[in-house]
């Protein structure tokens, strides 16, 4: 198992901000993991959705590797073309608009939040967003989550943003009117156990943003590229955004995030607005193109929607040998709730089995395992979790 020195290590020079697993890796290749003593483990956590791709696809690492030596990074006071290809990619490949580069899902956030409020100017001071939804750790990002035990010790927060229940159709109706700014939704609420948004709640809120001039922003920083099946969890619902957030896997592992929009809302911004130093340079944008690309292939999709519908009949087979009590899923993006609060000893059991899952509340497990992972390793995870569940 893991080195104690580095844990020892960790604890005296890190900031205690996570919870970590008792493992340290140093190798990956696609779905897998190994530590240093050459273990391996299967991967159902994809770095929280953050490597759709898998760990060191040699595409992505190719870019990487090609990039890296000719130029890193040159700030934005230039132009490169990995920038232009790339937001000419999500161009092509979401909505007709523009794109902004920043380096996470918190910066996406937090530029489509100032993006709606320029828009919107100060007659239109309110946001709406979802209660359990999660945007990020920054201000603005923290602002827009809703789960007040992540904001309770950050008060005040930004002012203006009204939180409704995922499924109430009237508390959004009611809460947006003609001085809300934007809407901000998932489509997969991720971070707080796997919980689609239904669609008519999406529908909905498409329809009050155009009857009252609001803006609809979709945060798919979890559920995009090709991690529920189409590239973007939009694309099922059938209903598009005008703006749309972007991280994780959108670098292949490389961190960078980004927000496009619609015109006329991609002219929203003038120069000095908004900005950062690293944003859209051409490493981070090189791995992006190449991780972009993987991932849209319709036979990876199709088989994220087959190893999805497997790994989820799998979890609710569980739940009717009554080791947990619900199994939910979109695509390869799945969860199971158990009867008791032993989530993270499940996860701990799990880990000695040789399998990643990460516990999102004391009674939730959530699957988020690389769109390349094969079928016999999700047929080896439900079989590990229910030898797991059975003595947890
Ligand atoms: N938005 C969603 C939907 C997320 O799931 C996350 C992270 O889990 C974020 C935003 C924040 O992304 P980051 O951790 O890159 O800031």
């Amino acid at each position: 198992m893991i080195d104690e020195t580095l844990v020892g290590r960790e604890r005296a020079a890190l900031m205690a901000n996570y919870r970590r697993q008792p493992v340290a890796f140093v190798r990956g290749e696609g779905a897998h993991l190994y530590d240093a003593d050459g273990r391996r483990y299967v991967d159902c956590m994809a770095g929280i959705s953050m490597i759709n791709a898998g760990h060191c696809h040699p595409e992505v690492v190719e870019a990487i590797r090609a990039q890296a030596g000719r130029l890193l990074n040159v700030s934005n006071l230039y132009y490169t073309e990995p920038m232009v290809a790339l937001a000419e990619w999500i161009r092509d490949n979401s909505m007709e608009g523009r794109v902004f580069f920043c380096n996470s899902g918190a910066e996406a956030n937090e530029a489509a939040l100032k993006l709606v409020r320029k828009h919107a100017g100060p007659e239109r001071p309110e946001v709406v967003a979802l209660v359990d939804g999660f945007h990020g750790r920054t201000y603005g990002a923290l602002s827009l989550t809703g789960q007040p035990d992540k904001q309770a010790a950050f008060a005040p927060l930004v002012p203006g943003v009204r939180h409704v229940e995922r499924d109430d159709l009237q508390g959004l109706a009611d809460a947006v009117s003609d001085r809300t700014a934007a809407i901000f939704l998932e489509v997969v609420q991720g971070e707080v156990g796997v919980h689609p948004v239904p669609h008519e709640m999406l529908r909905l809120a498409r329809d009050l943003a155009d009857r009252h001039g609001a803006l609809l922003v979709l945060d798919e920083v979890q559920t995009g590229l090709s991690r529920t099946g189409p590239l973007w969890g939009y694309q099922d619902v059938g209903v598009e955004p005008d703006v749309m957030c972007l991280a994780k896997s959108l670098g292949g592992g490389v961190p960078i995030g980004a927000i496009t929009a619609r015109p006329p809302y991609d002219a929203v911004f003038a120069p000095g607005d908004h900005g950062s130093t690293f944003a859209g340079g051409p490493l981070a944008c090189a791995a992006a193109l190449a991780s972009c690309r993987v991932l849209a292939d319709p036979a990876l999709q199709s088989g994220v929607r087959a190893k999805g519908a497997r790994l989820l009949a799998g979890l609710r087979g569980l739940v009717e040998a009554g080791l947990a009590t619900e199994a939910r899923g979109r695509g390869l993006m799945c969860a199971i709730d158990l009867p008791r609060p032993r989530a993270a000893e499940a996860v701990a059991g799990l880990l000695e089995a040789g399998y990643l899952a990460n516990n999102t509340s004391a009674r939730t497990l959530r699957f988020l395992p690389p769109l390349v992972v094969e079928e016999t390793d999700l047929d080896g995870l439900v079989a590990a979790l229910g030898e797991v569940l059975a003595h947890t």
